[in-house]
């Protein structure tokens, strides 16, 4: 067991006795994979109904000891957030825009009748256990190289209750996980499967919080995009199954011929994602009209059958900017045509990730 101390955030600190060798770490930082090694510390932040929440702490990474009643093992009372950590040429470590996550957080909390957490302990955990665990932080050997240290902040409904009610014990946790480039084969476009028999989310339902229960009824329409040798699926509303929501982990925007730059409106079944609304930002300074308005299926076959959409990109804290090549579905494929020249994707691809690792300024105080 290691010894107490307080972190700057004021966090208690409660160093691992076995940390991994610097060696395997290394090893492990060469070829991170995504979501699969986690550094060796964690923070853990205690809510009760009575007491509100107490101090935190950083404690070695393990397991946790719930018990089997517990609300978020029965009826899904989870929320998490993901941001990442990239490290600069200097060596210094920096989140990006963690304000955003913070937010988020809270609006998926209320939503999902957890407690909210306050954004000074959000983003105090973050600084605590990068700072901690800073060695974890991969090192970009070059401009293309997009590693970094994947944080996964998230909470759970806990204590021992099968009542359908709001947890009476809840507990924040954050890890972190190294990680390498999101997509197998890097920046290639990629194919998108188009679900017809699954949606993600209903008006009134939890589209825009960020809990687990999403992501579970996403996984089998997730599966049939694999099966048709899709990397994500996308999504239409439920309630006219005409509009375009998002992929099942990324938002959709559409390139227009003329300079438009498109992308589902917010309507509450659609994830608020901090990298769409940093790519409606820098699309002014690329010379881009953004539009946030509906866009429905129809219109994306037709505008690339005309040529009057050329490009249609994802995008995403994991995998930044994603082309789509094409979208497949039942019975059709919408293919978008290769792009003459720079893509307006890959150029927004670039001041994203210059900003994140620190090769441009930070003009909008976006880094943390
Ligand atoms: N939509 C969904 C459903 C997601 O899970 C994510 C990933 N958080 C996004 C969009 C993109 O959000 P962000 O840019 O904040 O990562």
């Amino acid at each position: 067991p290691g010894e107490v101390a307080v972190s700057t955030s004021g966090f208690e600190v409660r160093l691992s006795s076995n940390p991994l060798d610097a060696n395997l770490r290394n090893e492990i930082l060469a070829n991170p994979g995504f979501g699969r090694f986690f550094t060796d510390h964690m923070v853990h932040v205690r809510w009760t109904k009575q007491g509100g929440w107490q101090r935190g702490e950083i404690r070695p990474y393990g397991p946790l000891l719930i018990d089997p009643a517990s609300p978020v093992l029965h009826y899904g009372q989870e929320i998490f957030e993901g941001i990442k950590a990239y490290r600069h040429a200097d060596g210094s470590v920096w989140t990006f825009r963690p304000q955003k996550n913070a937010a988020r957080f809270r609006a998926s909390a209320r939503r999902l009748a957890l407690p909210e957490l306050d954004d000074e302990t959000f983003l105090g955990s973050l600084e605590a256990l990068v700072s901690q665990d800073a060695a974890w932080v991969p090192t970009p050997q070059n401009d293309s190289e997009e590693c970094s240290l994947y944080l996964r902040p998230f909470m759970i409904g806990n204590g021992k209750s099968l009542g359908v009610k709001p947890a009476a014990e809840v507990d924040y946790y954050l890890i972190a996980s190294p990680a390498a480039s999101y997509f197998k084969g890097g920046g290639k476009p990629v194919s998108i499967w188009l679900s017809s028999h699954y949606k993600r989310a209903a008006p009134g339902g939890t589209g825009f919080a960020k809990c687990g229960g999403n992501y579970a009824a996403s996984l089998l329409a997730q599966a049939e995009a694999e099966e048709h040798g899709c990397a994500q699926v996308a999504f239409l509303d439920a309630a006219e199954n005409k509009w375009i929501e998002e992929l099942g982990g990324m938002n959709l925007f559409f390139v227009y011929r003329d300079g438009r730059l498109v992308t589902p409106a917010l309507s509450g079944t659609i994830l608020e994602g901090v990298t769409r609304d940093s790519i409606l930002e820098l699309a002014r300074d690329a010379g881009l009209t953004p539009e946030e308005r509906q866009i429905s299926i129809d219109e994306w076959r037709d505008g690339v059958a005309s040529g009057e959409i050329t490009e249609v990109f994802a995008c995403g804290t994991a995998a930044v900017i994603t082309q789509i090549g094409e979208l497949v579905s039942e019975d059709e494929r919408i293919a978008t045509p290769p792009v003459a020249g720079e893509a307006v994707s890959a150029q927004l691809r670039k001041r994203l990730l210059d900003i994140q690792y620190g090769r441009s300024e930070d003009t909008r105080g976006w880094l943390m």
